[in-house]
């Protein structure tokens, strides 16, 4: 999924006028994407003159980051209101099988597509 990397921005409006759904906006001179809109087409991508149209997978080590965050405060938060720090430690297990699940559905979903893609190449 593409983002727009503000600093990079000039607020030229290019990507706006190229996206053919209308998913960007100006936000005080700088582009952002309605990712409920964005049908992943790419386009923006090609249209940025800056360069300000990244790839997702930038994101990656910033959304591990904010994972371990998440969990932390939400291990705190059982040890605070369950009544303990044993809360803490099953509090991560429940992480653990959180994001667990989360592979697993990414795991599932690509096979799908793999197979989707081998569909359409045959025709
Ligand atoms: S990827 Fe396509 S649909 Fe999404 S914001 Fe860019 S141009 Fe618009
Ligand atoms: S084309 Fe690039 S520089 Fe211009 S508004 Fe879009 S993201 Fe910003």
């Amino acid at each position: 999924m593409p983002w727009i990397k503000a600093e990079d921005c000039i607020g030229c409006g290019d990507c706006v006028e190229a996206c053919p759904v209308d998913a960007i906006v100006m936000e005080d001179v700088v582009a952002v994407i309605d990712m409920r809109d964005c049908i992943r087409c790419g386009t923006c991508h090609d249209a940025c003159p800056q360069g300000a149209v990244r790839h997702d997978g930038e994101k990656i080590p910033e959304e591990v980051a904010a994972n371990v965050t998440r969990a932390l405060a939400c291990m705190d938060a059982c040890a605070r209101h369950l009544g303990g720090e044993d809360e803490r430690e099953k509090c991560l297990e429940r992480m653990i099988k959180h994001f667990t699940k989360q592979k697993t559905v990414a795991e599932k979903t690509l096979e799908r597509l793999q197979a989707l893609k081998q569909e359409l190449a045959s025709g």
